[in-house]
């Protein structure tokens, strides 16, 4: 009997171990993109992917602007990030859509229909390939591929399903500050001039911010992003308000044509811009859904309408009292723009209620911005400032409640 049973636990070893071996295979074995090319023959234009299985990936397409989303599943990407748009294609952008989706954007310079998407085994030795090509067309036809290819499109997924503020799962006697690290997966927000993507740089403030206010044992600080992904912008304030923040900051960089401007800038939310800069500014970051290639119409349920609320008037105080602490804290340490206090309609900011900040921290357009920006030095500077100013801040508040 004892024989047999060794025997049996033998067998179901190896038969555990097989099928451990095998899915470990398979996660190293997850889809690569080892290659991009883009070509123009017969007035089509060309995009491939060189991939390592024979995946047929989602394809659908956006109007306002034009553009083409390809969607595979969660991929490395391996292949040349930087190359020049081609016949119909402006540029492209790529980067982690949701954890199991990996999405590509194509911005069209022209409408444009899906002439024919194919995927080709790999053949003597060759790698598969993801074939699509793309025929010039005009706005009417190019809005009926919309809706014929809108099953395609994969839903975004909501973490927080309410907006109401859930039962706050919060440390007493402490401080719940949320960081939003702007832009992140296929939107890398602006590329400055030192070769580093925004999304790059804000993670890495966001993370030194985190840890330096934890440190402090005062402060719950939270992510609402801890890796290169794309989150929605009401999603990202559907998460602080789900953790039941006391305060919310996106950190982002800004870019401008003129690469001499150099300077942090601390946003609040306005119905009116505060001046022109203010407005292109917020045009620029409230873009963050589009170029991740969704349509705002699947996220921006919440958002209008809420600017008038009297509530939302307290919260803008209180927006207004934190800016006005940050910026003296923050001209300490960097070097801040003109007016380093402004406001505009922000899309990120749009919760009614919590406080709620865009920092601007430097220009990636200027070269001894962009280097600040990615030196721990410089990451360390705007962290201390930050904690000082939620330190002045909060106890102005506790000084009011008493
Ligand atoms: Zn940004």
């Amino acid at each position: 009997m004892l024989g047999i049973f060794s025997h049996f636990n033998k067998l179901v070893c190896l038969i555990i171990l097989l099928i451990s071996a095998s899915i470990a295979t398979y996660a190293e074995d997850g889809l690569e993109i080892s290659a991009v090319r883009l070509g123009e023959s017969g007035g089509l234009t060309r995009f491939v992917l060189e991939i390592n299985n024979s995946e047929k990936p989602r394809v659908f397409v956006l109007a306002n602007p034009y553009r083409v989303v390809i969607d595979m599943s969660a991929a490395k990407w391996s292949a040349s990030d930087s190359m020049d748009g081609k016949g119909v294609i402006e540029r492209f952008r790529h980067g982690l859509f949701r954890d199991d989706v990996y999405r590509i954007v194509l911005d069209l310079k022209a409408p444009a229909v899906i002439h024919r998407s194919f995927t080709l085994a790999g053949k003597g030795g060759n790698s598969p390939r993801f074939v699509l090509d793309l025929k010039p067309t005009g706005d009417a036809a190019f809005k009926k591929q919309v809706a014929s290819t809108s099953k395609m499109r994969v839903p975004v997924r909501k973490r927080v399903t309410t907006s109401k503020p859930v039962v706050k799962k919060k440390t007493p006697g402490k401080r719940m500050v949320v960081i939003d690290a702007g832009h992140g997966g296929n939107d890398p927000g602006n590329l400055g001039s030192i070769g580093v993507h925004e999304k790059i740089i804000t993670l890495k403030i966001a993370k030194l911010m985190r840890d330096s206010l934890n440190a402090t044992g005062r402060y719950d600080a939270r992510l609402t992003r801890s890796k290169d992904i794309y989150i929605n912008l009401a999603e990202r304030y559907r998460i602080a308000l789900r953790l039941g923040a006391d305060i919310f900051i996106s950190v982002h960089a800004d870019s401008h044509a003129n690469k001499k401007i150099r300077g942090a800038t601390v946003y609040t939310l306005s119905e009116k811009a505060s001046d022109e800069e203010a407005a292109k500014l917020a045009a620029r970051e409230n873009k963050s859904d589009l170029l991740a290639g969704i349509e705002l119409s699947e996220v921006d349920d919440d958002v209008s309408g809420i600017l008038i609320e009297l509530a939302q008037r307290e919260t803008m105080n209180f927006s207004a009292q934190f800016a006005e602490l940050l910026v003296p804290e923050m001209k300490s340490q960097v070097r801040m723009v003109k007016n380093p206090h402004r406001s505009a309609k922000l899309r990120v900011l749009s919760s009614h209620e919590m406080p709620s900040v865009l920092l601007e921290s430097g220009f990636l357009s200027n070269r001894q911005d962009a280097r600040m920006l990615n030196s721990v030095a410089g990451r360390k500077k705007i962290s201390l400032a930050v904690r000082r100013a939620l330190d002045r801040y909060f106890a102005q508040l506790s000084a009011m409640q008493q």
